[in-house]
């Protein structure tokens, strides 16, 4: 007991060590951001295939801030201290990214996870598993609840992604139910904000950018399938909230904004934000593109108080005028936070 209050206050003193990997990509920065304004030590570990390190480079001057290349699907590298959180986001989120390196998808997703977990029960650290909507396919249950299984191809393209993080999920759970590890798992749903790649394919940023540079807008099939968007800001509170909510928290909790859309309805009020002239241009459906998918919530506001703030328009604006930056700068590192 004395011993356990000797090592908060130690951690009060110093900030908690936590290990982020995936922290130099869109959400892992956003996460490193707020972990390193709070006063925590931050581990940021990476292999730079989808993230850069210029998107925490603002974040190393508070020497708070450590960046180590590595590939998770490797053991941890040595020299790195006893991990009070680790935070697993390591994995390319984006369809053409996953798609472009299937193997080594499936094995990030499945290797990171036995090393992080491995690490997490040595260390006697909580630890976060970044999980994904994905998990449900394409579903026939509508919406979405922790309690509904998936409807996932186990063969097509988008099974490197979804089964890596099934497995993960099922690596995560299966530790927590031996007591080897403290474990938080969020299904996460579509999120978009400053700092998301430019180039990396995913909807938001295709269509913003499209429509700032006067070019068609691509849409993929009829544009009715639906999505639900959720801001970054709202996103990373919820992972903060998951993280430090009291004691266990067995299964999944999915993290997402209910406000759904169809990718038609978004195109449309990408077009008025810009006051683009830009066209539409219609292009094939992905093979195993969801129809529809939009987030319960109600386990994380049960459980965690949580629910999303920012509505689609305004967390659009935000990242029109990210993107109205970045291209007027010719891509230069932009600051940490986003400012709604
Ligand atoms: P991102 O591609 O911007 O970030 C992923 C980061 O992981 C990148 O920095 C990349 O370099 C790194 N990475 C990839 N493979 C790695 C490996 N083998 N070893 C070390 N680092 C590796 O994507 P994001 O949108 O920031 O997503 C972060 C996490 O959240 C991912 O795990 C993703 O599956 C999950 N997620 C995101 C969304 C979303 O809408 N953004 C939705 C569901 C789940
Ligand atoms: N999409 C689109 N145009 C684009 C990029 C994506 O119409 O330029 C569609 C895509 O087919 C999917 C939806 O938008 O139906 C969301 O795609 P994204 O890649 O952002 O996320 P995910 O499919 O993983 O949910």
């Amino acid at each position: 007991m004395a011993g356990n209050s000797v090592a908060a206050d130690a951690r009060a003193e110093r900030g908690r060590q936590c290990l982020v990997t995936g922290g130099a990509g869109f959400l892992g920065s956003h996460l490193c951001a707020l972990l390193v304004g709070r006063g925590d030590m931050v581990h940021c570990l990476d292999d730079m295939s989808t993230g850069a390190e210029r998107n925490v480079a603002g974040l190393q001057a508070s020497g708070r801030l450590t960046v180590v290349i590595h590939d998770v699907r490797e053991e941890l590298p040595p020299g790195l201290p006893r991990f009070d959180e680790i935070y697993n986001l390591a994995c390319p989120a984006s369809p053409p990214a996953y798609q472009a390196d299937p193997v080594k998808t499936a094995l990030t997703s499945a290797l990171g996870a036995r090393n992080l977990l491995l690490r997490a029960e040595a260390d006697g650290a909580r630890i976060f598993q970044a999980s994904t909507s994905e998990i449900y396919g394409d579903p026939d249950v509508h919406p979405q609840a922790e309690s509904y299984n998936g409807n996932v191809n186990p063969i097509g393209p988008r099974a490197c992604y979804d089964e890596g993080k099934r497995f993960a999920e099922t690596l995560f759970t299966d530790f927590a139910r031996a007591g080897r590890a403290e474990v938080r798992i969020a299904r996460i749903f579509n999120t978009y904000g400053p700092r998301m790649d430019r180039d990396d394919g995913r909807v938001v940023s295709n269509l913003v950018v499209q429509a700032l540079l006067g070019e068609n807008l691509t849409i993929y099939g009829d544009g009715n399938q639906t999505r639900s968007f959720c801001y970054v800001d709202d996103l990373i509170a919820g992972f903060d909230a998951l993280m430090h909510a009291d004691g266990p928290l067995d299964g999944p909790v999915n993290l997402g904004n209910p406000d759904e859309t169809t990718v038609g309805e978004l195109a449309a009020l990408v077009l008025r934000l810009t006051n683009s002239r830009s066209k539409i241009e219609r292009r094939p459906m992905p093979v195993d593109d969801p129809r529809r998918r939009r987030p319960d919530i109600t386990r994380a506001g049960r459980l965690l108080g949580w629910r999303p703030r920012v509505g689609l328009e305004t967390g659009l604006a935000a990242t029109i005028a990210y993107f109205d930056r970045l291209l007027a700068e010719g891509g230069k590192p932009l600051p940490p936070r986003s400012a709604l």
